[in-house]
């Protein structure tokens, strides 16, 4: 086995010696050990030195095309992994798919419109050029390309250990060209309201992605003890309106009502961290002049400590139920889950060449949403945080809380899975009857 790993690892590094040496615009970092996840996290970081790249050529901005991973992993559901740029800008190549068991990495590489779609939708070992987890294009919004570049390895769970034996960065041309006439914040001219008009309210329309969570669902029977009889499910939620979902912490953190003493990081007396109000700013567009916005209370948000996470949560997003249809019809209620918390931030963005934002028949992207891109949210803070117009936001099925218990007298059969969007009805959209996705499931292990 060991043999094995260091016979690849010698063909490998020839191999990316030769490359580096032919093309020249090819980067790699040493290969090395990813250490299992034992109670803390701990990430293991492989530097990747870019050196010597023009910022043009042929008038087109020099920047990152392709990022090329090996990685020898008996279970890649524990890992994440990240591209940080040399300028901070970290995205998500990969959080956790693999679907429960599957192992290895095997040439797997990140393009901004890999041919094989985006990684989540497909199996181990991930050979062939997919779309990330993350946006792409952050990492080429400005800059120069040389400098350091971080691969961030995170080991989310105990039990495996593995090794990076490859991580290569391809630099070229950029072929796209940045949106012209987009609604920004700063030129707010091309933004839309609703039904066309020039002024009004942007109020974001947040809805359940079918394409993405019909197809993620992972069910337990008795084993293994740790997942026994749960149904995991993963869920992407995508902001088709026009303006962002944004919330804002308003810096007041309590425990049971009192404020006295306590911060983000006070661990209330219940063993919960303490919790903070959250405000969610409706943003309005006068006729000529900026962009504006009101503030409307709406629920909490709290410090996630979990592994994997280690940012802030908005409580209270997202709520599963287990419903069965009923001989006369209707539907009857059988387990309702917990109500799930959710980092807001863009994993990715819609666009019309696939279908991962289709919805009655619709794809959603940059040609019929007017505010394509209004927003920008790259991390999960306490006091902001957002999904922007055209983004999504994915929590896979083995991130924490991602299931629904499922009751101890259940037997197999046909069911009907409904996902919500805000069960507690406190965020302001401009349609609140699309929040519900209902589809059928068949359980086979109970
Ligand atoms: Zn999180």
């Amino acid at each position: 086995m060991h043999y094995n790993i260091w016979k690849q690892l010698l063909i490998f590094s020839l191999l990316c010696g030769m490359i580096t040496k032919s093309i020249g615009q090819k980067f790699s970092a040493p290969s090395g050990r990813i250490h299992d996840f034992e109670e803390k996290i701990r990430i293991d970081t492989f530097k990747i030195e870019v050196f010597g790249l023009q910022q043009k050529s042929n008038k087109k901005r020099v920047g990152l095309n392709q990022v090329c991973i090996n990685v020898l992993h008996n279970r890649t559901t524990d890992l994440k992994i990240s591209l940080v740029n040399p300028l901070g800008v970290s995205i998500w190549l990969t959080n956790r798919n693999g679907g429960g068991s599957g192992i290895n990495y095997t040439s797997t590489c990140f393009t901004r419109s890999g041919f094989f779609g985006y990684i989540h939708q497909n199996e181990n070992p991930f050979n062939g050029t997919f779309i990330p987890d993350g946006k792409f294009d952050e990492l080429n919004k400005s800059g120069s390309p040389n400098g350091t570049w971080l691969l961030l390895v995170e080991d989310l769970a105990e039990g495996v250990s593995g090794m990076l034996t490859n991580v290569e960065l391809s630099f070229g041309e950029l072929n796209f060209k940045p949106l012209k006439k987009a609604c920004t914040f700063e030129n707010p001219k091309h933004c839309k309201c609703e039904k066309g008009k020039s002024t009004g309210d942007l109020l974001p329309d947040i809805v359940v992605l079918p394409t993405f969570t019909e197809r993620q669902i992972f069910e337990f029977g008795e084993e293994p003890v740790h997942y026994r009889k749960q149904l995991h499910i993963a869920v992407s939620l995508a902001n088709i309106g026009n303006g962002p979902m944004e919330i804002k912490g308003d810096g007041r953190w309590y425990c049971d009502g009192s404020s006295i003493g306590v911060d983000s990081m006070t661990i209330c007396g219940n063993g919960k961290y303490a919790r903070q109000h959250i405000i969610q700013k409706v943003y309005y567009k006068p006729k000529r002049k900026k962009i504006s916005h009101k503030e409307v209370t709406t629920g909490t948000n709290y410090y996630d400590a979990r592994p994997g996470h280690t940012h802030f949560h908005v409580d209270d997003w997202v709520e599963f139920r287990l419903l069965k249809e009923l001989e006369t019809g209707g539907l009857d209620t059988i387990s309702t889950g917990q109500k799930v918390s959710y980092c807001l931030f863009d994993s990715g963005t819609c666009n019309d060449q696939d279908d991962i934002c289709k919805l009655g028949g619709k794809r959603y992207g940059i040609g019929n949403l007017p505010n394509y891109g209004l927003g920008n949210y790259l991390n999960c803070y306490s006091d902001f945080q957002g999904i922007s117009v055209g983004g999504y936001d994915t929590y896979g099925m083995f991130y924490e809380g991602q299931y629904l218990q499922l009751p101890e007298d259940i037997t197999n059969g046909d069911y009907v899975l409904e996902v919500v969007f805000d069960p507690k009805n406190l965020f302001v959209e401009s349609n609140k009857s699309n929040n519900s996705l209902r589809f059928p499931v068949h359980l086979v292990k109970q």
